[in-house]
């Protein structure tokens, strides 16, 4: 039985916010304005925003309103995981959208070369590494899923080594795992860097950001729409919703997302010999095929990030900030992280937090309009929105001054996930779906109602 670290001593806060110098200085907004585009949400979705829109309209007035401090909410409390995928991976694209399939995965990987050329272009130093990730598997029904993933990332043209033995633990040495699905064109940044990198960026682009200043309230009016905090008032021709995890403000999309909590560790840094004895000597990235499934990674100091696994939902779609630092959670990520790595037996954790994820039915986020084609909505990027909402920015733009790409004619961009039932029904179906998903992981079975919501498109996941 694993004895545990005595967590009252781990910061409960994200480790990334000790990377990045004090917080981008912002007022609340206390007097009422006018621009052309107001932005609601200040984490990537809102600042990628920002700066493409900056580049579409050099001169209109941009504005970004945000209930707290910029990237104070999943955008600086994520894994890092740079996916090159707008369709929460291959398999979810390949499962839902068979037909565009190929344009989604093409997508999603220029997805990624534009983000990192932006990076680039705007010098923001996000610790942006390319340095691939490996699915490993620890029972014989996940190394079949890992074989008939290679398959089918061969038929779309995309790289990925299957490694066992000698060729696995020269990536990770882990009595657990027996497996491993190397995909080399995958990446990591440090969101905190990045978060702070595009809000420098927004601001010398003469963006206004207002920290502290919830939006109480959306109303159309003839030409505009006014949207409300508790000290002023904003008039905005255009306006973009980018609030991820927070309940909606237009009604009718509450039934679309439901808030998850996820949870992370960071361990003190590793030496070369404690990264020598589990064997990770790349900077790649690690997640297991499990249903519930760890995602770890390797900070610049060379500690490791391990996340994941729990997925907890709590009835009424509480998103109590309390509820982001969960005791339990921590110590069964305690116990998993000894089991995967034995030869690190007194490693401590340095940082435990957790955040709230934007999960939809089916996995990728959706975007949408509102008031007249005034307001542009993205949400549901369920726990692959580091590189997606780029891409969702860059719709959300489109949809707005009503041109057609690419991007607003696919039918993932076009459509809706289904809603979630209402409480208590809710609550009960997230039960039956997340115990149906544990039996898998032990069994290697699939429950026939998880193979019915297959069959309808509906998933759960983080
Ligand atoms: C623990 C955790 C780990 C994750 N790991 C990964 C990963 O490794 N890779 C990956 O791709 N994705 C990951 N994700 C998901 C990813 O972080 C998100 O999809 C992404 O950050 C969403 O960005 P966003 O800007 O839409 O949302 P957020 O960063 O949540 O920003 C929304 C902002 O809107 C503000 N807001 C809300 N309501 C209002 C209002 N009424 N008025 C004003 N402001 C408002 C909030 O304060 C918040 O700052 C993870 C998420 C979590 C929580």
């Amino acid at each position: 039985m694993t004895k545990h670290s005595d967590f009252t001593k781990a910061r409960k806060s994200p480790f990334w916010s000790e990377t990045v110098p004090p917080k981008i200085d912002c007022q609340q907004l206390s007097a009422d304005l006018s621009c052309d585009l107001a932005i609601i949400g200040g984490g990537f979705t809102g600042l990628w925003s920002a700066l493409k829109a900056r580049e579409r309209f050099p001169d209109a007035s941009i504005v970004i309103l945000e209930a707290g401090n910029i990237g104070n909410a999943a955008s600086g409390r994520n894994g890092g995981f740079c996916a090159p995928s707008i369709s929460h991976g291959v398999s979810n694209a390949l499962a839902r959208w068979p037909a565009e399939a190929d344009t989604l995965i093409k997508l999603g990987r220029r997805n990624l070369d534009e983000l990192e050329e932006d990076l680039a272009c705007y010098g923001i130093d996000g610790e942006f590494e390319r340095e691939g990730k490996l699915n490993v598997a620890a029972t014989p029904w996940q190394i079949e899923g890992l074989k008939s993933t290679k398959a089918s990332y061969a038929r779309c043209g995309i790289q990925a080594d299957y490694l066992e033995g000698d060729a696995l633990k020269m990536r990770l040495n882990s009595p657990k795992y027996s497996a491993g699905l190397f995909e080399p064109d995958y990446a990591q940044l440090n969101p905190a860097k990045v978060v702070d990198g595009l809000a420098s960026a927004a601001l010398k682009r003469g963006v206004e950001i207002y920290q502290y200043s919830t939006v109480t309230g959306l109303a159309p009016a003839k030409n505009h729409v006014v949207l409300a905090t508790a000290s002023a008032v904003v008039n905005a021709k255009q306006v973009i919703m980018a609030t991820n995890a927070a309940t909606p403000l237009l009604r009718r999309l509450r039934s679309r997302i439901i808030p998850i909590f996820d949870y992370t560790l960071v361990t003190e840094p590793l030496t070369d010999a404690q990264l020598s004895a589990i064997g990770w000597q790349g900077r790649h990235g690690i997640a297991d095929s499990g249903n519930q499934f760890h995602y770890s990674r390797k900070t610049a100091d060379n500690r490791i990030l391990w996340g994941g696994y729990d997925a907890i939902y709590h009835f009424g779609n509480k998103r109590d900030e309390a509820l982001q630092n969960r005791p339990e959670s921590y110590r069964r990520l305690e116990e998993n992280f000894r089991e995967t790595f034995p030869a690190l037996p007194d490693v401590g954790f340095s940082h435990a937090w957790g955040g709230i994820i934007d999960t939809s039915a089916r996995l990728t986020f959706f975007v949408g309009m509102a008031m007249q084609g005034r307001l542009a909505y993205a949400l549901g990027f369920t726990g692959q929105g580091v590189s997606a909402t780029r891409f969702a920015a860059l719709a959300m733009l489109d949809m707005l001054q009503n041109v057609k790409t690419e991007r607003t004619e696919l039918r993932m961009i076009r459509s809706h996930p289904v809603p979630f039932p209402p409480e208590p029904l809710r609550t009960l179906a997230v039960k039956w779906a997340q115990n149906d998903l544990a039996h898998e992981d032990k069994t290697g079975r699939r429950s026939l109602m998880l193979k019915t919501l297959d069959r309808l498109g509906i998933g759960f996941g983080s």
